[in-house]
């Protein structure tokens, strides 16, 4: 135990956890308002149309098993590839084909750990779509949607490539004090990432085109300029190619902030797209981009910090196959370590998101002065977007990243606060 506290690893570690919660309870709002009360929920919920809150909770049932059934594939497959010989073998095989030199080992071995982790839940990802052309909700055939698999394939074969290649670079530059360059460097990468998703990584899903000129966009642009926040222009995605759903979002940082809303959502009355770009703008002007932004950077230089502790553990990985951490053999290890960190992560990160959307929607409110509106929006998304509008607790404390339509139409019910 007095050794772990001699670890610059390991004291940095801490240093970076007592920067996440204190950047965490700095930047985000946790209230008010607060999350309305469960009786005013249940009220919210009464008022809905009958079948609007049917559909959702079917829609709910028929695709959360599938989904489950994905995760628990995904993290069984990362643990078996991790933590047993499997891994290092399958990386080890990738590296023959180039005389085992570590860079073919190390991009590889590490796409061939990464694609087949990926590869193993492409089953249930097809039995989803199934669901969701069955009720309506995509507007893909299969074409499309291979077209989209390939797509996200082609992602994460080019940046996973340059990361695993500038990692186990780093590692042979500098086999000491490597893990403390990956940590800045893989905060800074975030902070990039961030920043260059909508221009490289968005185009490749959809396409952007400016939104009309007319009277909704006049109102859109006078209510930025009303609230302070410079857009310069509102997005348009081309979300009808594969969705019926109806969304909004902000993304980007400084000069590649953007507004977005999908085509699907300019169908509905133009008081509820001013509503959900009110909520929007609520995201731009508190800069919610830049807030999870930090946090995800904070969060991955602490996951460095523990892949450099669980080197110290060498005997462990010597059952593996594995001289040592910063060898490409124990790309697979990595992995699991990470996906078992996601699934810890998943509900903090959710916790955040919620109190970041309460008070875009408090925003929201305020902005336009008419709950009414909003409530009616709330409305038509559920409907559209067949949401279960009032999902089981625990269930929504894991996975919810917004407040739940319940929750959000009471919200509006007690406004004015
Ligand atoms: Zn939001």
């Amino acid at each position: 135990m007095g050794t772990v506290f001699r670890n610059p690893a390991f004291v940095t570690l801490l240093v970076v956890f007592g920067l996440l919660a204190v950047v965490a309870a700095i930047l985000v709002p946790w209230g008010p308002p607060a999350t309305p009360s469960r009786a005013a929920q249940l009220a919210a919920v009464a008022k809905l149309p009958p079948e609007v809150v049917a559909a959702g909770k079917a829609f709910a049932a028929a695709t959360r098993p599938g989904s489950y059934l994905s995760m628990g594939i995904g993290l069984v497959v990362a643990l078996v590839l991790g933590l047993t010989p499997i891994g290092a073998t399958i990386v080890a095989a990738c590296g023959r084909v180039f005389g085992g030199h570590w860079l073919a080992e190390a991009v590889l071995g590490g796409l061939a750990i990464m694609i087949i982790s990926q590869a193993v839940t492409l089953p249930l990802s097809a039995w989803r779509h199934t669901i969701l052309v069955r009720y309506g909700m995509s507007t893909q055939g299969w074409g499309g949607w291979i077209a989209d698999v390939a797509r996200s394939y082609a992602v994460t074969i080019v940046v996973g490539a340059l990361i695993l290649a500038a990692f186990y670079g780093l590692t042979r530059l500098s086999p000491q004090q490597w893990w403390a360059w990956a940590a800045g460097g893989a905060a800074v990468l975030v902070m990039l990432g961030s920043a260059v998703y909508p221009i490289l990584i968005e185009p490749v899903f959809n396409s952007f085109s400016s939104l009309d000129d007319g009277p909704l966009k006049t109102e859109l642009l006078e209510m930025a300029e009303r609230d302070g926040v410079p857009v310069g222009d509102v997005l348009v995605a081309d979300a009808s190619r594969r969705t019926n759903a109806v969304n909004a979002y902000v993304s980007g940082l400084g000069p590649t902030r953007r507004i977005v809303v999908y085509d699907t959502l300019l169908t509905k009355p133009d008081d509820e797209v001013v509503s959900v770009v009110a909520h929007e703008l609520g995201h731009a002007k508190n800069g919610d981009v830049w807030i999870g932004t930090a946090l995800g950077a904070l969060g991955a230089a602490a996951g460095v910090c523990l892949l450099a502790l669980l080197g110290t553990a060498t005997g462990f990985l010597r059952r593996l196959g594995i001289d040592t951490i910063t060898s490409p053999r124990g790309v697979a290890l990595l992995l699991a370590v990470f996906a078992v960190v996601g699934l810890v992560a998943t509900p903090i990160q959710n916790i955040v998101s919620r109190s970041i959307e309460l008070r875009a929607d408090e925003h929201a409110l305020e902005l336009t002065g008419d709950p009414d509106t909003f409530i009616r929006m709330q409305t038509t998304l559920a409907e559209t977007n067949l949401s279960d509008v009032d999902p089981p607790v625990w269930l929504h404390w894991y996975f919810g990243s917004h407040p739940t339509t319940a929750q959000r139409i009471a919200l509006a019910e007690g406004f004015p606060w």
